[in-house]
């Protein structure tokens, strides 16, 4: 069985990893939620669970290999990869493009599923999509543990794998509804409680 939202969320929560109020983020903008998967991450318990929990959706993929890029889909992958009983690689940039590094190889006609903390705009799956379709394997699925596209497409070609849809508005401070309702706006991580 799937995990509902609503749990997914609570672990979230409960890492500290999601908080709701008014933020002010490191690009300056603000915000009224803050996510940071690495908090979730950090514990491997935890890690594990939501991979198991991902990996669920995949098991009719025939899947033989997670590839994430760094940093982020290391973790996600490797956890993922362990679920699933396949190897893990992670993709790195080198010259500003997305390459395996240290040995790392794909078979041809290999099944690849593609691993990511957060997917945003997807950018960093899609240059290690091309790289594992330029190796002759193939990318059979894309997989997260935030879906952060707000609806907009990734353009994979597949559909994202996610246990967690979230939006996450941010506004300029100068256009910030939160600001106007006179909130104070914090860095995340000053408290030391998440809010509820
Ligand atoms: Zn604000």
């Amino acid at each position: 069985m799937p995990p509902s939202a609503d749990a997914v969320v609570a672990t979230f929560r409960e890492a500290g990893a999601l908080l709701e109020g008014h933020f002010l983020l490191t690009s300056g903008l603000h915000s009224p939620k803050y996510l940071q998967c690495a908090l979730v991450l950090q514990d491997p318990a935890r890690a594990e669970r939501l991979a198991r929990q991902l990996a669920a959706t995949l098991a009719a993929e025939r899947v033989a290999c997670v590839v994430g890029p760094a940093i982020g889909g290391i973790l996600v992958a490797y956890e993922l990869a362990r679920a699933l009983g396949v190897r893990a690689l992670f993709a790195e940039r080198q010259d500003g493009r997305m390459t395996l590094r240290r040995g790392f190889a794909l078979r041809p006609g290999e099944r690849v599923v593609l691993a990511e903390d957060v997917v945003t705009t997807g950018g960093s799956l899609r240059e290690v999509q091309d790289l594992v379709t330029a190796a002759g394997a193939e990318v059979v699925a894309v997989a997260s543990l935030v879906d952060r596209t707000s609806g907009r497409d990734p353009g994979f070609g597949l559909p994202l794998r996610s246990l967690l849809v979230i939006d996450v508005p941010t506004y300029d401070p100068a256009d910030c509804p939160l600001c106007r309702q006179g909130l104070p706006a914090v860095k995340p991580g000053s408290r030391p409680t998440p809010a509820a």
